[in-house]
């Protein structure tokens, strides 16, 4: 691949979803072309790319297709199987590479590798048997969270073990996936840093965020995290040594949980654009889909600057995707919308994002009045 990728050059992302979209109009505005790899037609990607490739992330053929209408591949969604990867490997620059995704779509091998580059997560221990799960109890104790070590997100694939009566329903649910047990951390808050790391080992980072999740789904970012700057380092220092060991290529968000004591640990890693990253298209000058691009592409990372404070509010599901024509008609809300036809529970329809002058984000009240009609309900569930 000749790097930088010149203007009209074509990007293939697998996956069709919002986060496909949003990189897509970041590409085009770079002066590259999109081709989607989906399984859907119509896809919320697919509806402002150049092309689309409709295939199954498994199938040979599709994938093949694919690959050879594009000069650089790069993903939305990061499940694609272990020979799928290869398939597109063999044919085309696959950036993150196939590596970097097999380690984060497996929450064993993501901990494993965190833990020995040296950064800190909740204590884990890989579940096989019953037996296996009573003995990590032993090790762990309780409250613990038994998780699939695949295909887990937004709380999915997972069971909170408060007492031991909870150890067989919960192993019952989730196996006989393969499953971690990992200590039950009591955070004070939830963070992000999303970073981006160039062929050249170029590297730019986004100020560290807050997270708030309401039913396991994020509900609000608020950007910058209000963190004591010891705490701002570990999580910026965890982003640099994360992005580093992998030898990344591309963009990484990763999630952090902020203990009692003032500890970061790593929840988990995503090699992609974030949902705690959507606040920088209108915070920052380049936002976290350009950085996606950019790093693909070998263009050089600007610094990741923000010029302004922001609060960025998911739209899930039926109900909040009925807060549109409020939000529309409230000044001051940037609104998203994914182009999503039908607004099942739980769905991520579109975000708003409210800006403040760097410096300024508001209080807790502040927030809920500035959101005006998209104002959380509960304040989220921690
Ligand atoms: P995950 O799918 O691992 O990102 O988990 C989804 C959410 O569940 C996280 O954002 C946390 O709010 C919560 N959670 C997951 N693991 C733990 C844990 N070990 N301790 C406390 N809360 C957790």
């Amino acid at each position: 691949m000749t790097s930088p990728l010149p203007p009209n050059s074509t990007i293939g992302l697998v996956g069709g979803g919002q986060l496909g979209r949003m990189s897509a109009l970041a590409a085009a505005r770079l002066g590259y072309r999109c081709r989607i790899l989906t399984r859907e037609k119509d896809s919320p990607a697919s509806q402002v790319s150049a092309a689309t490739t409709i295939s199954d992330y498994h199938a040979p053929a599709g994938l093949r297709e694919f690959a050879a209408a594009v000069d650089v591949i790069s993903f939305e969604f990061e499940n694609v199987s272990a020979e799928g990867l290869e398939l597109l490997a063999s044919l085309k620059p696959v950036r993150p590479s196939p590596e970097i995704l097999r380690v984060s779509q497996d929450r064993a091998r993501e901990k494993t590798f965190l833990n020995r580059a040296g950064v800190p997560t909740a204590p884990w221990a890989p579940v096989d048997s019953f037996d296996a799960l009573v003995a990590a109890i032993g090790q762990i104790g309780l409250p613990a969270v038994l998780k699939t070590t695949r295909m887990g997100y937004d709380g999915k694939g997972q069971a909170m073990l408060r007492q031991t009566a909870d150890l067989a329903p919960a192993f019952a649910r989730l196996s006989p996936k393969p499953l971690i047990l990992e200590g039950f951390i009591d955070f004070a808050q939830e963070i992000s840093v999303v970073a981006a790391r160039g062929d050249d080992g170029g590297y730019a980072a986004f100020d560290t965020v807050e997270n708030r999740h309401r039913d396991h789904i994020l509900d609000l970012t608020l950007a910058p995290a209000q963190i004591p700057t010891p705490v701002d380092r570990q999580a910026q220092a965890i982003a640099r040594r994360t992005a580093d060991t992998l030898d990344l290529v591309g963009l990484l968000a990763v999630e952090m949980f902020v203990d009692r004591d003032g500890r970061v640990l790593v929840n988990e890693i995503a090699p992609r654009p974030h949902n705690s990253g959507h606040w920088t298209i209108d915070a920052c000058p380049a936002s976290q889909f350009e950085f996606h691009i950019r790093a693909i592409t070998g263009l050089p990372l600007p610094p990741a600057v923000r010029h302004s404070d922001a609060v960025m509010k998911n739209l899930v599901g039926p109900d909040e995707a009925a807060l549109w024509p409020a939000i529309l008609a409230t000044p001051g809300l940037i609104p998203h919308l994914y182009g999503k036809v039908e607004a099942r529970p739980g769905r991520k329809m579109g975000h708003v994002t409210r800006l403040f002058p760097r410096g300024s984000l508001p209080g807790e009240f502040g927030i809920a009045a500035a959101l005006g009609p998209a104002a959380p309900r509960n304040g989220g569930d921690g």
